[in-house]
């Protein structure tokens, strides 16, 4: 990915990650509709019927091209290495970076987000290269790794860390940020972990899915980088931000053309998402105005998006046919964001 990034925040890294088919879709007779070639490629089929297995037949296929595209059996560490290690060392020389995950509820978001206590995600994998750099370079000792974890669900902010009331956003000279968040400082990976988990199961849940978490919950992860370092004799101060966000499940509220966003944005279905796409847009089209103002995660992301910004985008996917629309959707999406 290194060769892509010779104009910092000239445009989005874009990643597809396909998870291996679940229990719950091979009992019920789905077949696998993507194939993954040379780490690149991803070929999508549509069978003639998507619900009545015995008729399955290919109709149609569909190619897709992103930066690196992931089959169902690449590890957690490769996945980080590929798409966010860069912005970790852009972290470390002070500018921000932000890495997305996007796609449908159960496509595999938290998995590669968070990932479990054997098989750690990027959140993990970055705060823990971000540790070993940083005491390596620092020149007195003398650092710190600050992290605050959020939601925004139906528009409201609240600290994943230290649950209770909404939080409001201001602006100050930092830019926009939620008063009173939590800012835990950080020392050990193991703690880390610990630390996100719990925080992942202050997500809101929906009342109508009382198993299924937060499937309309944006979480971000903020980690501010803060130390000293020689650089070729002159001891300067380098502090940046990254910036990881698990996004909410985005069957409901998908918009990639005009006709569609418009009938979407009437029902309000999740207005984070549809601004987050409109800001991409936006950005896509080169336009002067990014319309950030228009949700809370957009704001909250103002000075992590564009700009002198990295920016990595994952789409998950899954490989079963019973999801083939949605698939078909998050693929678009990530196609286009492509264009940055
Ligand atoms: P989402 O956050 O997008 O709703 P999850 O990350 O919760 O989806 O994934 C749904 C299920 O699939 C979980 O049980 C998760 O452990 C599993 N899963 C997702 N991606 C992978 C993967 N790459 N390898 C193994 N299991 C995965
Ligand atoms: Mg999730």
């Amino acid at each position: 990915a290194a060769e892509n990034r010779e104009a910092p925040g000239s445009r989005i890294l874009v990643f597809v990650r396909l998870r291996p088919m679940a229990k719950k879709e091979k009992d019920a007779g789905s077949r696998c509709c993507v194939k993954i070639v040379n780490r690149k490629d991803v070929y999508l089929t549509e069978f003639a019927s998507e619900t009545d297995y015995l008729r399955l037949k290919r109709v149609r296929g569909r190619h897709f091209c992103f930066d690196s595209s992931f089959p169902d059996s690449t590890p957690q560490q490769e996945v980080y290495a590929t798409t966010t290690a860069d912005l970790v060392e852009g972290v470390l020389q002070g500018r921000n970076g932000s890495v997305f995950c996007y796609g449908a509820t159960g496509a595999g978001k938290t998995y590669t987000m968070l990932g479990t206590v054997e098989n750690p995600g990027v959140m993990v994998l970055a705060i823990k290269d971000l540790f070993s750099k940083i005491r390596q370079r620092s020149y007195d000792g003398d650092h710190s790794v600050q992290l605050s974890y959020l939601e925004v669900y139906n528009e409201t902010v609240r600290d994943l860390l230290s649950p209770g009331r909404p939080l409001v956003l201001r602006e100050d000279k930092q830019g926009i940020v939620a008063a009173g968040l939590t800012q835990y400082r950080a020392y050990t990976t193991d703690e880390v972990m610990t630390l996100l988990q719990q925080g992942n199961q202050n997500r809101t849940t929906e009342p109508t899915r009382a198993n299924e978490t937060s499937s309309r919950s944006h979480a971000i992860l903020q980690v501010v980088a803060e130390y000293k370092c020689n650089d070729s004799g002159t001891i300067v101060r380098r502090i940046g931000k990254l910036s990881l966000i698990d996004l909410a499940g985005s069957e409901r509220a998908l918009a990639t053309d005009q006709r569609t966003q418009r009938s979407i944005e009437g029902a309000n279905i999740n207005r984070s998402l549809l601004a987050l796409s409109s800001c991409i847009n936006a950005l896509v089209e080169g336009k002067k105005h990014i319309p950030f103002r228009n949700s809370k995660l957009t704001q909250l992301l103002k000075d992590s998006l564009g700009g002198q910004c990295n920016t990595v985008m994952i789409a998950n996917i899954s490989p079963s046919n019973l999801s083939f629309g949605e698939t078909q959707n998050t693929l678009h999406w990530a196609d286009r964001a492509k264009e940055i």
